[in-house]
């Protein structure tokens, strides 16, 4: 499958779309959104240029993007009223080409009248591309924002089947707690590869002195297999391996279906960012929100939201999709009320060197 192509989340604003799914993916924006104003408040000060030009990269469809982009704005306004002249903004949303860019800009006329009253000059532009590519000139962007993306690989990893291209992790979408550890390796490779590349290439594209703030799924410690995202992959597999046991699902598409998906340790992404070297961690915090029985049904439609696309294109467009996620919150439910289910988070706040 290719990634760059068929990735999106589910589109439009109807009860299904990643719009009105997103609940968890803005409580966990809204835990980061002091670190990510303090940031931006702090690079405005030092700032020497009459404009600031800011990306979103991964801003899908929906609400969340916009409401990040509409507090960056004021946070400078209200900042700069007492000390500096109001910048220029030029913002640009990213995401992969396939995503839905067109609510996204039919949301803009709110989004203008929530910004009345604040004096500004402000352009705001798409950049459909993948992030594991270049995006931006060189030298160019003041300020990089990522929510809830980069734990999205550029692929799914090579060697996840045997020399006869069977797959070694049966059953599993993802890293399980029985995957082999060759399993493991792959997708710790491919992110090995992916998030150096990443820096390197927001480097060239961030003038010096620029900041990042980067949030994104993580793990709690080297053990790959916890009750966080580890877990919600696995309660996937288990839908799904219940519908191929009833016959709704093939059990080879289940099989080769892999998520190009990769939650690291906070040690990695340390290890990674040294060893790169165009970046200075200014603050590397971890947020663990809760997913309780009450949230599960949310949580559950939020998966949905995010994973339907790409199920519907490797097991056919006909595949019983409510049927997967009502599984999935019943399993869900019953691990919530099991044991605390914690999703690990990263907010990394990065400065260019
Ligand atoms: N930032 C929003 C959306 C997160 S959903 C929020 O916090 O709610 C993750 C988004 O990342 C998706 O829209 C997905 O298409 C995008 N994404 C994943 N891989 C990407 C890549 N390589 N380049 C650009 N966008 C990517």
């Amino acid at each position: 499958m290719d990634i760059t192509r068929s990735f999106h989340m589910n589109d439009g604003v109807d009860a299904t779309s990643y719009a009105k799914n997103s609940a968890l993916q803005k409580g966990i924006i809204d835990m980061a959104n002091h670190i990510t104003m303090d940031q931006l408040k702090d690079l405005y000060m030092k700032n020497e240029s009459e404009k600031m030009v800011i990306a979103d990269l991964g801003c899908s469809s929906g609400p969340n993007s916009l409401s990040v982009v509409r507090d960056m704005v004021k946070t400078v306004a209200d900042t700069c009223r007492e000390n500096k002249p109001m910048p220029e903004f030029l913002i640009f949303l990213n995401d992969l080409p396939s995503n839905d860019f067109n609510s996204l800009f039919k949301s803009f006329p709110d989004f203008y009248t929530q910004m009345m009253g604040t004096p500004l000059i402000l352009s705001i532009a798409a950049c459909p591309g993948s992030f594991y590519g270049r995006l931006f000139p060189t030298q160019f962007l003041n300020f990089v924002y990522s929510s809830n993306s980069l734990h999205w690989l550029s692929k799914i990893p090579r060697g996840l089947n045997d020399e006869k291209g069977n797959s070694i992790n049966k059953g599993n979408i993802h890293i399980a707690g029985n995957s082999p550890k060759q399993v493991v390796e792959a997708y710790t490779d491919q992110f090995r590869e992916d998030f150096p590349k990443f820096l390197m290439l927001r480097a060239e594209e961030i003038v010096v002195g620029g900041r990042m703030v980067l949030i994104f799924n993580g793990r709690a410690g080297p053990d790959h297999f916890d009750r966080g995202f580890p877990l919600l992959w696995s309660i996937l597999s288990q839908s799904l391996n219940i519908m191929a046991s009833h016959g709704d699902v093939d059990i080879e598409k289940l099989d080769s279906y892999n998520a190009h998906y990769y939650g690291p340790c906070k040690d990695e992404v340390e290890e990674h960012v040294r060893k790169q070297g165009s970046f200075e961690l200014d603050r590397f915090d971890v947020i663990k929100p809760n997913i309780g029985v009450m949230h599960c049904i949310v949580v559950s439609q939020g998966i949905r939201a995010v994973q339907e696309n790409l199920i519907r294109e490797h097991f056919g467009g006909n595949i019983n999709v409510d049927k997967i996620f009502e599984l999935f919150t019943i399993l869900l439910i019953e691990e919530a009320k099991k044991e605390a289910i914690n999703v690990v988070n990263f907010i990394v706040a990065l400065r260019k060197n």
